[in-house]
């Protein structure tokens, strides 16, 4: 067991949602604490009458006060977290990723989805790289790098932390990004669905690659045989190896980021695609939609989160309707919209009411095809909607 020296206590009308295995606790919850809980320390929720709600993790001064491991009277073992690793990673078996000689890149952690509040673990071809969010998951970096050596054996090549970015600004505890095994400091070619992408995560964005966009990409690999496709916001190039792996004519890859380019360039490179087909295009997006000479057949827009917080959120929807209304008045009559948010903040209903308030502003007849989300390797905790934050239309505009 775990040696638990504090206990918070909650307030009589707040333990319903605890009751009802939600993994968060707000600051307001907590009617006291007993104990000293320095940042990110495993600590005991209790009912002011005694009764253990749960276990788990304190971070001081945040409006999430406590995110929970453990529920009811379960009290976290000495290495709590590796049953719960080797769980993720059956469900990961279980789902035809782990093992799949195609692709092999996947999710193998994602936060309260898997049980682990605040942490992410992705998986390239046996890299596996590491970001915590949440103060209380650095406590236990390098328990899960040991766990995860035992779990996948021979088939782990190296386990990086890159967490230095991730943790709140408030934090009291820092971490730096490196290798904590191994030391592939050049990445790793990583396959998806047989197609190959450069996996660079010491310098690229994230962990090095947007995987939970996997069966979207393949989606529109189906829809793109003969088109002219326009890939916004593309960083790695994901979609537009999928449009010309399918025959697309002609596939435009745009983002602000010249090294995003690169990659993109890199990639299709990596797939033996280069040539007139492929073109990339260094511009801010709003402005190339704006001013769009070419007749897309496909636009692909799949922005970074507009919102990272519930503040942000109208100021995210007035830039999510803007760029929508603009790709539907541009695109060729009968042409498809793939359009995403990645923002948690933004759900399901208010994107759809978005999209379609764009549709009004484009004045163009819209008729959703596709409602997408994120894949089954980033699972959503039942008791945890907030977990569910990728999500898609694919329109076709008439
Ligand atoms: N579609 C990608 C992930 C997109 S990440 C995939 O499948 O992997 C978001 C990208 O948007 C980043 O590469 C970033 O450089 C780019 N970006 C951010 N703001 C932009 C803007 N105003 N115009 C064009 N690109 C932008």
């Amino acid at each position: 067991m775990e040696n638990i020296q504090t206990t918070a206590f909650i307030k009589a009308k707040k333990s319903h949602s605890i009751k009802r295995f939600h993994p968060w606790v707000f600051s307001g919850a907590i009617a006291y604490l007993e104990g000293d809980p320095v940042a990110g320390e495993m600590i005991r929720i209790a009912e002011t009458g005694g009764i253990t709600l749960g276990h788990g993790l304190f971070t001081p001064g945040a409006s999430i006060a406590v995110r929970l491991t453990h529920f009811g009277e379960e009290a976290p073992t000495e290495r709590w977290w590796h049953e719960r690793l080797q769980n993720a990673f059956d469900v990961r078996l279980q789902l035809n990723l782990a093992g799949n000689d195609s692709t092999n890149c996947y999710r193998l952690i994602h936060g309260e989805g898997d049980g682990f509040p605040g942490l992410i673990i992705d998986h390239y071809d046996g890299a596996l790289v590491i970001q915590v969010h949440t103060e209380g998951m650095l406590h236990y970096l390098d328990g899960i790098a040991e766990s995860l050596k035992e779990i996948y054996g021979d088939n782990c090549t190296s386990i990086y932390n890159k967490s230095e970015d991730t943790l709140p600004r408030s934090s009291s505890l820092k971490t730096t990004n490196g290798f904590l095994f191994g030391d592939e400091t050049d990445g790793k070619i990583a396959l998806e669905n047989g197609l190959k992408f450069n996996i660079d995560w010491v310098n690229g964005q994230k962990t090095g690659f947007f995987i939970d966009q996997r069966e979207n990409r393949a989606l529109l690999g189906s829809l793109s045989k003969g088109k002219k496709v326009l890939n916004t916001f593309s960083y790695t190039g994901g979609f537009s190896v999928y449009s010309l792996a399918a025959d697309a004519t002609l596939v435009h890859s745009l983002d602000s980021s010249g090294p995003a380019l690169e990659l993109a360039n890199q990639n299709v490179a990596l797939n033996g695609f280069e040539g007139d087909k492929h073109a990339v295009i260094q511009a801010d997006a709003v402005q190339y939609l704006k001013d769009i000479e070419e007749d897309y057949d496909i636009i692909i827009l799949d922005p970074p989160a507009f919102a990272k917080h519930l503040k942000a959120r109208h100021k995210a929807v007035q830039g999510y309707k803007r760029i929508n209304a603009l790709a539907m008045k541009q695109i060729k009559p009968g042409g498809l919209l793939f359009t995403f948010s990645c923002s948690q903040a933004v759900d399901k209903q208010l994107f759809n009411h978005t999209v379609i308030s764009a549709a009004m502003e484009a004045g163009r007849k819209v008729r959703i095809l596709h409602q997408l989300h994120q894949p089954a390797d980033h699972p959503v905790n039942a008791f945890h909607p907030e977990g569910e934050y990728l999500k898609g239309l694919v329109v076709r505009v008439d």
